[in-house]
């Protein structure tokens, strides 16, 4: 709509200057509208309309004092038109500034505007119209709420975390205690290890999730694409889902299409997704009740469903259960959910990959369905090349050397523990200097770098070591937490064969180390 369309009636008071007082208007980024002495409308500019969504009749008693369909006071209770800012600024003959109004379009939508209303006066100080600006204020309230909403879920996860200190921690402590008495009971030493092996992974699995979701709000989670067929994807979800599917009892359900689905995808990023979805199935269902995770291709996209009969989820929530740290109240939830985590990541990683997920359900106590969406791979790009320890051959000739570097102490203890398990020879260093002197004294075949270092750093110490006559042999890993492509560029230039992103597998690193140790030359 062109502001020139509109009829101008010059408010008497203003009567003279009526061209410069109505381009005034036109150009003021803000809605405004007049009134003469009767309250009719003698003048809106298009911002007016915009706001009411519709165009009033000017100097007509069908519009008095307002344009809009209609008009709520901020609380939400009804105003007619005879008691709006405008009506008010002419009967009391008194200026209004940032008074706040709901305004209500043909279409339903309301707007939360801040209305300034001012009386014209004649020449004896009578009114004779007035003016109201007004300015659309819905899309700051909407931040403020979300804003507020925010800080509310961060209070909420504070005070969870405060109320139940993550719980892996407490059984791992007791553990410990039993393991202190030197029992000599076997079975009870195996219970005790075991568990302290779960609750060490719920641990470390809280802990990636806290990891990740600080990258993603910084925008440092990098996916390592490649083609993957969704079929190992989901193997690699089911198999990561499955001793907490088997534990509470349920049955999996699994339907795929006959022919291979391929994604350009990181296989494990959205094998995550999957998984959180197949855990959260397992945690909201009634013992032993079935869960169906289902593919179906539709076009240039795939669809796949986890389905549960579980606890459901209330129509209110089902959008609001992807935002982070947010749970749905309930009793099989206080005893069984999580910090709100899951969800949040796994929407992230699917739109990472272009897709996009849903909840549906259709009421507490009537299940939950999951419906990932996601394009398909269409021009076919090459395989993602093996890792190096995939292609090394197992078996072993003679034992491996390894030089565990790690300031942390405990961790390098732990790491070397391990290895020496494994059959491996192993010795420690701390930092930079003490790193290259073991390497040169001990010879390794292979050395386990960890990046941060004291005196200098990990990257320095493997271009010492490759300088030495000897060091182009030994086999370099780089053990850090950073995984992004410039990490590992930086690694490869510094001289390392592999970047390893802590925390280590430690079953993929006895099939690497199986292999290096299978091309030694025979003792
Ligand atoms: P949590 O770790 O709490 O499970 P999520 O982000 O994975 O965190 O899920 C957020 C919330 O969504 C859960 O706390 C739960 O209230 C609800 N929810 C998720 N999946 C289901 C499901 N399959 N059935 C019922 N409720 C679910």
């Amino acid at each position: 709509m062109d502001a020139t369309d509109h009829k101008w009636k010059v408010p008497p008071a203003l009567a003279g200057d009526d061209s410069r007082f109505q381009r005034l208007l036109d150009v003021l980024p803000a809605a405004a509208y007049t009134c003469d002495a009767d309250g009719l409308i003698t003048y809106y500019n298009k911002h007016a309309a915009e706001l009411w969504g519709r165009e009033p009749k000017l100097n007509d008693p069908v519009d008095r004092f307002c344009g809009s369909l209609r008009l709520y006071s901020g609380d939400g209770a009804p105003i007619s038109h005879a008691e709006c800012w405008m009506a008010l600024a002419m009967r009391r003959n008194q200026e209004y500034k940032g008074c706040e109004v709901i305004v209500e379009r043909p279409d339903g939508d309301r707007r939360t505007v801040l209305a300034h209303a001012n009386p014209f006066h004649d020449d004896v100080g009578k009114p004779t119209g007035a003016v109201n600006i007004m300015v659309d204020i819905s899309d700051h309230g909407r931040a403020e709420t979300a804003l507020r909403d925010v800080d509310r879920r961060i209070n909420e996860f504070l005070a969870m975390l405060a109320h139940e200190p993550p719980s892996p921690l407490a059984p791992i402590r007791s553990a410990l205690h039993l393991l202190r008495r030197d029992t000599d009971e076997g079975v009870a030493l195996e219970q005790t290890r075991a568990m302290m092996e779960r609750q060490l992974l719920q641990m470390v699995r809280l802990v990636d999730d806290l990891v990740d979701v600080a990258r993603i709000a910084n925008n440092q989670l990098v996916l390592c694409k490649a083609r993957v067929e969704l079929a190992t994807v989901l193997q690699v979800a089911i198999e990561a889902a499955r001793p907490f599917i088997e534990e509470c009892g349920h049955e999996l359900v699994l339907t795929l299409p006959p022919e291979p689905i391929y994604l350009e995808a990181d296989q494990a990023r959205l094998a995550q997704a999957f998984c959180s979805l197949l855990d959260n199935a397992s945690k909201y269902t009634e013992r032993g009740g079935p869960i169906w995770l289902t593919a179906k291709r539709e076009g240039h996209a795939v669809f796949v469903t986890v389905h549960d009969g579980g606890i459901g989820i209330p129509a209110g929530m089902l959008r609001r259960i992807f935002d982070l740290f947010t749970r749905v109240d309930g009793t099989m939830e206080q005893t069984r959910g999580g910090l709100g985590l899951g969800l949040s990541l796994a929407r992230a990683q699917v739109e990472m990959h272009g897709g996009d997920i849903e909840a549906r359900s259709e009421g507490l106590g009537k299940g939950s369905e999951f419906v990932i969406r996601l394009p398909l791979l269409l021009e076919p790009i090459p395989a993602d090349p093996q890792p190096a320890y995939d292609v090394l051959a197992s078996g072993s000739r003679r034992t491996c050397r390894v030089l565990v570097v790690d300031d942390n102490r405990d961790a390098a203890m732990a790491l070397a523990l391990v290895l020496q398990h494994l059959g491996n020879e192993t010795r420690m260093a701390h930092d930079g200097p003490g790193a290259v002197q073991a390497a040169e004294e001990f010879r390794p075949d292979a050395v386990l770098l960890d990046h941060d270092l004291p005196i200098f750093n990990g990257d320095e110490v493997a271009r010492k070591i490759r300088e030495r006559p000897w060091g182009p042999a030994v086999y370099l890993i780089a053990v850090t937490g950073w995984g992004q492509d410039e990490d590992r560029r930086r690694s490869a230039e510094a001289g390392f064969d592999l970047h390893l992103v802590k925390p280590l597998d430690h079953a993929a690193l006895e099939t690497l180390l199986a292999g290096l140790r299978n091309q030694l030359p025979r003792p």
